[in-house]
């Protein structure tokens, strides 16, 4: 099981809003930044691994799969869990 901190999003516009389709993270106790595409995150949470992201002041916020169905929408994809604050929310990363 590893542990990866997303610093960035990229965000796609699939019918009928944006969606996150892919991240960079950095594994715990490592430095490179690795680029997953949403639909690996997924398969990596079910294999027990971990995604989060952490706002300056340290609060971390967990990732977790995310089935939409808004609008008529389909697509499965990664958010943040909803303890999420403003400050550490995966919507509010940087485009990378
Ligand atoms: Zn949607």
């Amino acid at each position: 099981m590893a542990r990866y901190r997303i610093v960035c999003t990229t965000t796609k516009y699939l019918h009928p809003h944006e969606h996150i389709v892919k991240v960079e993270a950095i594994a715990d106790g490592d430095s490179a930044r690795q680029t997953f595409k949403a639909k690996k995150v997924r398969r990596m949470l079910d294999d027990d691994d971990q995604f989060y992201t952490c706002d300056p002041a340290g609060n971390e916020a967990e990732v977790r799969k995310f089935h939409c169905r808004l609008e008529g929408c389909d697509v499965k994809t990664i958010r943040s869990k909803r303890d999420a604050t403003t400050a550490n929310n995966l919507d509010n990363l940087p485009d990378c």
